[in-house]
């Protein structure tokens, strides 16, 4: 069902539509247009200048067109005169190709030219700080094991109700809310979707979670390990695969007929499950450019242990059954939770990321490898040749510009682009004198 958005603007009192594309670093831009002007735009999309979307363009481009989506208007909660809605990059009549709503939309399509219909839920954890970011808003919230603190979530409850609210209004089927694992540390969770669904609600989320935290006067934060010795952001992803996309969805893919005698299929992982989680395992170390794609990204990775006595994030690119200490969960049959994306995702890459990996895992039968039961964290040495995450931002983009199969899977103009921007993004990174490297040579 299309919708009209001037229609929309007309029956729901909408002003202005926030119009907005995410761009290669995860941000969302966005341009506000009035009600009355919301025909043309729906139609042309609205105008951006190419070198400032951080796409990877020159100031010599053309204009860059956002086009609409109109099956992602939401009416903010907070603000019901103001409309966000998704658009999807053009550039001359041409889709931008490296635009990651479009790379998602992409692979998207060629999952579903297979019969495979990706469906996931993101689990977006978040910190609530003090304006300037400095420290934890709640200076109460100090306790050394705080996840599921009672007493904490209550002392939010405002900020948490009021999300919690919008996304039941909005029809996201939010289920609980919880306090986490660091202090000032919060995961709220709703429903599973199709994978555009999810990261358009994923994207929409951020922008409101951080909106109705400025609102109390505090700042919600989504980066990896924005307080040192905490644990950090994460956004574990659970994946299965069905046969119809949306509400036509009736069997899941990954439930289906498990080979028995397999270690997936004892979880109740069908043979394409077995195959798409293999192809997750095989590209992990590239993939986590993608899904732990900043500098601040591994210091959640590889972390030492946090004060709460665990990280919660992997080390090593293993698969278990219901055990958290691993790269991938099987917690149940027909799907699996992928924990090594952090806070930082770009919420269509993420996606897109999965469903590539995924896809090569099933054009190639990959085996995800041995099953390991057991406390990663605790014996994980004893597991001799499994892969190691990247160690830092440069590993991981070299470990994606390696692997030539998903760098093709997520398109070329993609992939060139990314590289090119993120190694711009390390060599910044590297040329910033830190106080670390004073403390430690100064004296030399
Ligand atoms: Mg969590």
């Amino acid at each position: 069902m299309s919708t009209d958005l001037a229609t929309f603007a007309a029956e729901r009192g909408v002003k202005y539509f926030m119009i907005s594309f995410t761009d290669l670093f995860g941000g969302q831009r966005a341009k506000l247009v009035p009600a009355q002007a919301i025909a043309g735009m729906q139609e042309e999309g609205a105008g951006f200048a190419g070198f400032a979307t951080h796409l990877d363009m020159t100031p010599a481009h053309p204009d860059m067109l956002a086009v609409p989506d109109p099956a992602s208007v939401i009416q903010l909660p907070w603000n019901p005169e103001v409309a966000w809605v998704a658009a999807n990059p053009v550039m001359e009549g041409e889709e931008v190709a490296q635009a990651p709503r479009n790379v998602l939309r992409r692979l998207i399509a060629e999952a579903a030219q297979q019969g495979m219909h990706v469906k996931t839920g993101v689990e977006a954890e978040y910190f609530l700080l003090t304006p300037d970011g400095s420290a934890i808003s709640d200076e109460y919230d100090t306790a050394a094991k705080p996840c599921y603190d009672q007493q904490a979530v209550m002392r939010r409850y405002d900020v948490v109700r009021e999300i919690c609210d919008y996304m039941l209004d909005l029809g996201w089927g939010p289920y609980q809310n919880d306090h986490e694992d660091a202090n000032g540390q919060f995961e709220m969770n709703w429903e599973f979707d199709d994978a555009l669904a999810t990261a358009d609600k994923h994207s929409f989320f951020k922008f409101m979670t951080k909106s109705v935290a400025e609102k109390h006067g505090f700042r919600a934060t989504f980066m990896p390990k924005p307080v040192e010795g905490l644990t950090g952001n994460g956004c574990h992803t659970h994946v299965s695969v069905w046969d119809a996309p949306g509400e036509a969805a009736k069997t899941n893919i990954f439930a289906i007929d498990p080979v028995p005698g397999s270690a997936t299929s004892e979880l109740g992982l069908s043979d394409k499950g077995r195959a798409f989680l293999g192809g997750i395992m095989k590209h992990a170390a590239a993939m986590s450019a993608i899904t732990n794609p900043t500098v601040n990204s591994y210091k959640r990775l590889n972390a030492p242990v946090t004060l709460s006595g665990a990280t919660w994030a992997p080390n090593t690119v293993t698969w278990t059954g219901n055990n958290r200490t691993h790269m991938v969960r099987v917690p149940g049959p027909g799907r699996f939770e992928l924990r090594l994306p952090d806070g930082a995702a770009n919420p269509y890459l993420l996606q897109a990321v999965i469903i590539a990996a995924g896809l090569d895992g099933l054009a190639t039968d990959a085996d995800p490898g041995k099953r390991y039961d057991i406390d990663m964290y605790a014996e994980g040495h004893k597991v001799r040749g499994a892969v190691t995450l990247p160690l830092n931002m440069l590993d991981a983009l070299r470990a994606y510009d390696k692997d030539t199969t998903l760098k093709a899977a997520m398109g070329k103009e993609f992939s060139e682009a990314f590289l090119k921007l993120k190694q711009r993004e390390w060599t910044s990174f590297v040329s910033h004198f830190s106080r670390w490297e004073k403390e430690h040579t100064l004296d030399i």
